[in-house]
């Protein structure tokens, strides 16, 4: 093929015990879906599970053991974090029934959704598209996906974060208010899933503003951990 210019590199994760990559196809994130989340956010109850989508190249690929750099973004003043399980999808396909979704899944791993609060707040409240909220350059850090073998029960595990050794978030996958198999049904009758694509499933209650030097560390048991730091 002849390009008029260089296509962009494929974007990938590192995979626990693999030397193969794990190539990114589409970002996709769940809105509250964590009960306490919901409700800090101003919203109550279990509304149908909805969809925004990040660029893969969004993406800051953290390897195991080390600090990723979080660029602190423009035009924001209140840079959120939000600690997220993140499915990684190894097997594709459309209608996926929430009793057959759990063999789609390649493996997991422990993602930040970094968000621009006060761009998003402004765009719910004009009823105007999320992008500029959740989808700017650098909004996804990622840690190294483990496979499912060897992830245990991530489905009961416990997930935090702690922002220069405080702990700022803390909940367990079990309060999903979507699960995991239920999310690759709604998400699958929407969208065709592929091989590639990686589904951040929402986060717990506790998000709040980073400011540059700000040093991040989450966590899902089973899962290691990913830190980044704002700079
Ligand atoms: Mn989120």
């Amino acid at each position: 093929m002849n390009y008029l210019f260089t296509p962009p590199a494929t974007v990938a994760v590192p995979v626990v015990g693999e030397t193969a990559q794990f190539p990114v196809h589409r970002i996709y994130c769940v809105g509250r879906n964590y009960e306490e989340h919901a409700k800090e956010m101003g919203f109550t109850g279990r509304e149908p599970p909805f969809f925004f989508l990040k660029p893969a190249d969004a993406l800051i690929v953290v390897p195991a053991g080390d600090t990723g750099e979080q660029p602190y973004p423009s035009l924001t003043h209140n840079f959120h974090h939000e600690i997220e399980l993140v499915v990684a999808i190894g097997t594709g396909g459309k209608n996926i029934q929430a009793a057959d979704a759990m063999k789609h899944i390649y493996g997991y791993a422990v993602g930040l959704d970094m968000t621009r609060r006060d761009l998003q707040n402004e765009m719910k409240k004009q009823g105007r598209p999320w992008c500029i909220g959740k989808a700017f350059d650098h909004s996804a850090p990622i840690g190294p996906i483990t496979p499912v073998a060897q992830a245990g029960d991530v489905a009961q595990a416990e997930i935090a974060l702690d922002v220069n050794g405080q702990v700022r978030q803390i909940s367990t996958v079990s309060k999903l208010i979507w699960n995991i198999a239920e999310t690759i049904e709604h998400l699958s009758a929407a969208w065709e899933l592929q091989a590639g694509d990686l589904i951040y499933t929402g986060t717990p209650e506790g998000v709040a503003a980073v400011v540059p030097g700000d040093v991040l560390t989450g966590h899902v048991a089973g899962l290691g951990s990913l830190s980044v730091k704002i700079v």
